[in-house]
């Protein structure tokens, strides 16, 4: 369900935002904006105040896909930290896509440290028995002074911590982090921090991204008065190289496809590790080619 060619989309509030994987997903939005809203790098839900969406609403758009989206297998429920809704309402929520939305097969949303720090061991298992399959979960960085720097809201160790949890529910982890977030200054101990906090966490998805800066935000607003520098192309290529280097998964994908990214990887850890550093130095040595900047794009 597209938010832009939704007939009830007046129902939607502001930009749709889901991850690419949920593409073809029916995008509920149950919660506007993010609870924290203070990460410096992100723009997201600037101009929007966090809310929780009436029942009311939520079922005429539940109805609306019971009625039009019966090939749809996925949910994605937004926005920007949808998890951190009290467990009642995501007691009826998932209880209302299994009735109305028999043929759903996994539901799916965003979660930051503190919405998975708000349920306990049971509430995460009671989550996946209703369905809910998948969390993806921001971390941006592994590196203690790059997360203070940009506002994330928590230590390694708490992102440790309940991306674990997360994971001892049942529940499928994917893991977002960020190159170029520790700037020119920071950027191979923020590889090499990250890869040790995403092996702690042993997700089974990792998405590497490309900081792009949106004007009006404090980390953009540092980088015009000279106070962050972003890394050149090769620089980001040589932080995921590092990332990747110091990143150990019992079983997961590490992908740094997305179109923010100036060389695609894929890569399935442990096996893959060796040929997706190859590809780098490839592209560090010129021989492989870079998406070029007018082609990238959060
Ligand atoms: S927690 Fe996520 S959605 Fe909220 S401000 Fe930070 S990056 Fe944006």
């Amino acid at each position: 369900m597209d938010c832009a060619s939704e007939p009830t989309g007046f129902h939607y509030v502001g930009n749709c935002i889901r991850p690419p994987s949920e593409a073809d997903s029916i995008l509920i939005q149950a919660t506007i904006g993010c609870s924290h809203n203070k990460c410096a790098f992100c723009g997201t839900y600037k101009d929007k105040r966090f809310a929780i969406k009436d029942r009311a609403i939520l079922e005429q758009d539940l109805a609306f896909a019971q009625s039009y989206c019966r090939h749809q297998r996925r949910v994605f429920i937004m926005d920007g930290d949808a998890l951190v809704m009290p467990m009642r309402h995501w007691e009826w929520l998932l209880g209302e896509i299994r009735r109305r939305l028999p043929w759903v097969e996994r539901v799916g949303t965003y979660a930051n440290s503190k919405a998975v720090a708000l349920k306990s061991d049971q509430d995460l298992r009671r989550l996946k028995e209703l369905g809910l399959g998948i969390v993806y979960y921001g971390l941006e960085s592994g590196h203690p002074e790059v997360l203070k720097r940009v506002n994330k809201g928590a230590t390694p160790e708490k992102h440790i911590t309940q991306g674990r949890r997360v994971k001892e529910a049942g529940i499928l982890l994917s893991v977002t982090v960020l190159l170029g977030i520790g700037g020119v200054e920071l950027s191979l101990e923020h590889a090499r921090e990250t890869g040790r906090v995403l092996s702690a966490m042993d997700p089974d998805y990792v998405g590497a991204l490309t900081l792009m800066l949106i004007p009006g935000t404090p980390l953009c607003d540092a980088y015009e008065r000279g106070e962050f520098q972003l890394p050149d192309p090769a620089g980001m290529l040589l932080e995921l190289r590092e990332m990747i280097a110091h990143t150990e998964l019992s079983d997961g994908l590490f992908f740094a496809n997305h179109a923010s990214n100036y060389l695609p990887i894929k890569a399935h850890l442990p096996q893959d590790k060796a040929a997706a550093l190859a590809l780098i130095d490839q592209a560090l040595a010129g021989r492989v080619g870079l998406r070029p900047e007018w082609l990238r794009a959060l």
